[in-house]
């Protein structure tokens, strides 16, 4: 089994996730909000092995815990898209909030080059889905039906695009290509709130129907 534990962190509650595949008790974390230590206490109470970092983009409240996880992780993999590392590089958007980021532990895997993760059994494909961010990808794993959105769709919304670096048209690109066509029963992971599924968005998102 996949086990998905969702953890809201940081200054504006952003989902973070845990995602362990039971069976070898391997897990990765999918963008790590804020508060490192809160983190790897659940991964260590479940006695799972982290083995790396998935970052949907490089907004600074889905990173906040990077560097952290890294002091006591040294060389997990980091894993994010190349078009968003001038992002990373610039604190995430973070200063600008006057919330600064430690940025100093750079991403080591890049999403433009890899299409496939495997986690255990489980084999995750990378959705390159910009719109939100330049670089922005989702995690889907068809097996248990899961897709880690990031900050592209939720409960009844999409993500910002009034930021600097987004493109409306572009984000609603992405969900209409790559997120729509999924099975309707797919389970939206999103970067904030609740779940959702894709066909309860399909029919009744006002920004999509
Ligand atoms: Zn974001
Ligand atoms: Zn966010």
């Amino acid at each position: 089994m996949l086990k998905i534990e969702k953890l809201p962190l940081g200054p504006i509650g952003t989902n973070c996730f845990i995602v362990t595949d039971e069976g070898c008790d391997d897990c990765v974390v999918i963008d790590p909000a804020w508060d490192a230590p809160e983190i790897l206490g659940r991964i260590s109470s479940c006695g799972s092995h982290l083995r790396a970092i998935w970052l949907t983009h490089a907004h600074f409240d889905h990173f906040g815990a990077v560097a952290g996880i890294l002091q006591k992780h040294p060389g997990l993999p980091v894993g994010l898209h190349r078009l968003d590392f001038p992002l990373y590089q610039a604190g995430g958007g973070g200063p600008a909030w006057g919330i600064p980021v430690n940025c100093s532990h750079e991403p080591t895997m890049w999403w433009d080059d890899i299409d496939r993760l495997q986690l255990g059994r489980f084999q995750f494909q990378v959705l390159f889905v910009p719109g939100h961010s330049p670089g922005h990808v989702a995690f889907f794993e068809p097996e248990s039906g899961s897709l880690f959105g990031g900050d592209v769709l939720f409960q009844q919304g999409i993500g910002r695009t009034d930021l600097p670096g987004s493109d409306h048209a572009e984000l609603l690109n992405s969900i209409r290509t790559h997120f729509l066509p999924l099975p309707e029963h797919t389970i939206v992971y999103a970067g904030h709130g609740d779940d959702t599924t894709i066909g309860a968005e399909k029919y009744a998102n006002p920004f999509l129907v």
